[in-house]
C-alpha cells in the first residue's frame, strides 16, 4: 500500500475543506460549526465517534483490522481546531469576515488529520492496533487538551494510548514543506502575570501630594526586563512581554491605580521557581520604592513541551521514508511559543512535529508569522501531513505489535 499516493489524490479535497474551515473560524472551547464540519467529514469512515461535554471536541476511535485482540495497542493523533481573535488581512478569496481568523493554521491541522483519518480507514485491514483521533478546541490559551484529557481522550480506545503525535504548521521560520522536531524540550512553558498597582490619585501638577501608580508601573516594566538579563543564564532563557498596560483618564490627573499584564515563558523546570520569585521581588521592591501597593497574580498556563527522544527518532525515520530524506531536519533551537499538546506528551510518550508552510515565493525568514493578520499557509502541505499522520500510526502500531 502507498498511503502517500492515496494522500496526494486527496489534495484538492483537503484544500477545499481547509478553505471551508478557514472561512468560518471560531475561538475558544466552543466551536459548534467547526465540530459539525469535522463530524460530517468523519461520517461513514466506520469510526467510534464521541464528542466532549466541557468543550466541542471530537474523539474518534478507529479499530484496526489486524489488531492483536489479546493485547491491543493504541496510537493517538492530534489536531487542534480553534482560531484567534485577529481581524484577517490576507485578502484571500476565502478570508474570514467574522472577526476571528485561523492565523495559527489550525484549519490546516484539522483538514490534515481528516486526511489521515480517511487514509487509515482505507487501510484499516492492515492496521495492527487502534488509533484515537483527537480533534481539539481551545489550544490558544483555553487548555482544550487539558479538558479532553480529563474527559478521557487518552483512554478513549478502552486503554491508555501507547504513543501520541501532533503537528503544527508555520507560515514563516522554516523552509517550505520542511518537517522538523527535536528531542527533549521543543516549546516553552507559559505563565500569565497580572499586576495592579495601587497609589493615591491627585493633581498632575503636584505629584508630591499623591502616590503615582503610573510612574511605578513604568519602572516595574523596565525593571522586569533588567531582572531577566541579570538573574537568568542566557543559555536557559526566559521571556517576559507586557502586552497590556492601562491607567489614567486625563493627562493632568494622577489616577489611583494602574495595571498591566504580561506573558512569561521559560525553557526549563529549573527556572520555574526562580522566575516566579524574581518577578515578585522586583515588583514588590519597586512598589516599596514608590510608596505604592502592588497586587500580583501569577498563574501557570501550559507546561514545557518535551518530546520523547525515541519518538522523535521514530517520527524522523517515518517522515524521511515517506517524503524523502531531505524533508526532515532536527530543529536547532526550541520554539518560544507554548502548546497544550504538552499535556498529552507529558502523560504518554510522543512527539510534536513542525511543518514549514510558508507560501512558495516568500522568504520564510521575513514572511508574516503565525498569529499575524497577514499569516498565510500553503495548503500544498496537506497531503504530506495526512500521509505522515497515517504512516506514524500504521508503523508505530506495527512496531508495537512486533515488540
Ligand atoms: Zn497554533
Amino acid at each position: 500500500m502507498d498511503l502517500h499516493d492515496d494522500a496526494r489524490s486527496m489534495a484538492g479535497d483537503l484544500a477545499e475543506l481547509r478553505k471551508e474551515l478557514h472561512q468560518d473560524p471560531e475561538i475558544g472551547l466552543d466551536l459548534p460549526r467547526t465540530q459539525e464540519k469535522v463530524l460530517r467529514e468523519l461520517d461513514g469512515l466506520g469510526l467510534e465517534v464521541s464528542t466532549g461535554t466541557g468543550t466541542t471536541s471530537v474523539t474518534a476511535v478507529l479499530r484496526g483490522g489486524a489488531r492483536d485482540e489479546a493485547d491491543p495497542k493504541t496510537v493517538l493523533l492530534r489536531a487542534d481546531m480553534d482560531a484567534l481573535p485577529v481581524v484577517e488581512e490576507t485578502g484571500l478569496d476565502f478570508a474570514s469576515g467574522n472577526g476571528a481568523m485561523h492565523a495559527c493554521g489550525h484549519d490546516l491541522h484539522t483538514a490534515g488529520l481528516i486526511g489521515g483519518a480517511r487514509l487509515l480507514a482505507q487501510h484499516r485491514d492492515h492496521l495492527r492496533g487502534d488509533v484515537v483521533l483527537m480533534f481539539q478546541p481551545g489550544e490558544e490559551g483555553w487548555d482544550g487538551a487539558g479538558v479532553m484529557i480529563k474527559e478521557g481522550v487518552l483512554d478513549a480506545a478502552g486503554r491508555r494510548v501507547d504513543a501520541a503525535y501532533g503537528m503544527h504548521v508555520f507560515s514563516s521560520m522554516y523552509p517550505h514543506a520542511q518537517f522538523l522536531s527535536r528531542p527533549g524540550t521543543m516549546m516553552s512553558a507559559s505563565h500569565h502575570l497580572s499586576v495592579v498597582v495601587r497609589g493615591q490619585g491627585g493633581h498632575g501638577s503636584s505629584p508630591h501630594r499623591a502616590k503615582d501608580p503610573i510612574a511605578a508601573t513604568a519602572e516595574m516594566i523596565t525593571s522586569l526586563q533588567t531582572m531577566v538579563t541579570r538573574r537568568f543564564d542566557i543559555f536557559d532563557p526566559v521571556v517576559i512581554t507586557v502586552g497590556i498596560i492601562e491607567g489614567g483618564t486625563r493627562r493632568n490627573i494622577i489616577p489611583d491605580t494602574a495595571r498591566f499584564e504580561a506573558t512569561v515563558r521559560r525553557f526549563s523546570e529549573a527556572s520555574a521557581v526562580r522566575l516566579r520569585e524574581g518577578i515578585q521581588d522586583t515588583l514588590r521592591g519597586v512598589a516599596r520604592a514608590h510608596g505604592v501597593e502592588v497586587e500580583i497574580e501569577y498563574n501557570d498556563e501550559y507546561p514545557l513541551t518535551v518530546n520523547t527522544a525515541a519518538e522523535v527518532d521514530f517520527s524522523a525515520s517515518v517522515i524521511r521514508d515517506v517524503l524523502g530524506e531531505e524533508r526532515y531536519e532536527e530543529m536547532d533551537v526550541p520554539i518560544a511559543g507554548s502548546e497544550d499538546f504538552s499535556r498529552v506528551i507529558d502523560a504518554v510518550p510522543g512527539a510534536f512535529i513542525a511543518i514549514g508552510a510558508v507560501l512558495p515565493g516568500l522568504d520564510h525568514e521575513t514572511a508574516a508569522t503565525n498569529h499575524s493578520p497577514r499569516a498565510d499557509f500553503d495548503p500544498a502541505v496537506l497531503p504530506d501531513a495526512a500521509a505522515v499522520y497515517a504512516e506514524l500510526a500504521v508503523r508505530k502500531l506495527e512496531a508495537l505489535a512486533q515488540a
